[in-house]
């Protein structure tokens, strides 16, 4: 199992070719391997070197760059590679502090194959969370990166600054959902997501392991209309609400997501 230890990077092989990288702030990296090159799914947002981190642990291969989001928890690194690819939707999400040098940003957009000797990356759009998330299919090993998409086990986060309103998140749901069936996504593909809880959990009892899949894609898009036509209700955050606007948690079956009440439409 994983160590949670805050402050230092540690990872874990999820299967032979992918290993998840933990940077000790709930922020989950993946690497993602053929017999000839890498990719390198997300940064985290340690302080120190993700790359020294995988040379030394992880692979010598040639590392490729592919960012699922704009957010800093998913980039803040990205100034350690020659590149990387990322939606142009979520440029304006990158915080300054990341360094990150926009000639060398290679946009992608829906199905983008991206790739590397031995291994590709097809992109689905995945926006709602931010406008240019995306999910990565990885056929080869049967894996969808999806960042911060669909959720990561416990709430997605729809209540901040970018995410968009409840309908355009569902159908955006719904279209992914139909793009992966068509690239041969089924329920034996396993779901990485940008953090940590899906896989362990954590010892709050509110955060128990709940892989994400397309089982929970559907069920977040329920959630979704459930909310619009009013049959449920969420329940007031005061603690969440970071933000100017009251935050709501919802849920429903195995979605589970924070939101504000002007996104309801
Ligand atoms: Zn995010």
């Amino acid at each position: 199992m994983l160590s949670l230890e805050k402050g230092k990077y540690t990872h874990e092989t999820l299967l032979p070719g992918i290993t998840w990288i933990y940077d000790g702030i709930n922020d989950s990296i993946y690497v993602d391997e053929s017999d000839e090159a890498a990719f390198v799914i997300d940064t985290g947002m340690r302080d120190e070197s993700l790359v020294d981190y995988i040379r030394r642990n992880i692979t010598d291969k040639p590392l490729t760059l592919v960012i699922t989001h704009g957010h800093l928890d998913h980039t803040m690194r990205v100034s350690e590679f020659d590149c990387f690819y990322m939606s142009a939707k979520d440029d304006f999400l990158v915080p300054e502090k990341a360094h990150a040098d926009f000639s060398k940003r290679i946009d992608i957009h829906e199905r983008d194959v991206i790739r590397i000797p031995g291994l590709d990356l097809v992109v689905v759009d995945s926006a709602g969370h931010t406008p240019g998330s995306v999910s990565l299919l990885d056929r080869k090993h049967k894996a969808v990166f999806h960042g911060d998409a669909f959720s990561n086990g416990a709430n997605v986060w729809m209540q901040l600054p970018g995410c968009s309103d409840l309908s355009v998140y569902r159908q955006s749901i719904l279209k992914a959902i139909d793009t992966m069936r068509e690239f041969g996504v089924d329920d034996s593909w396993i779901f990485p997501g940008g953090h940590y809880e899906q896989k362990y959990g954590f010892p709050d009892p509110k955060y128990q392991p709940n892989e994400p899949g397309l089982l929970l894609m559907e069920q977040m898009a329920e959630l979704c209309r459930k909310l619009i036509d009013r049959e449920i209700e969420g329940e007031f955050m005061p603690e969440m609400d970071r933000f100017g606007d009251r935050v709501y948690s919802a849920r429903y079956e195995k979605a589970w997501m924070l939101y504000t009440l002007k996104q309801v439409k």
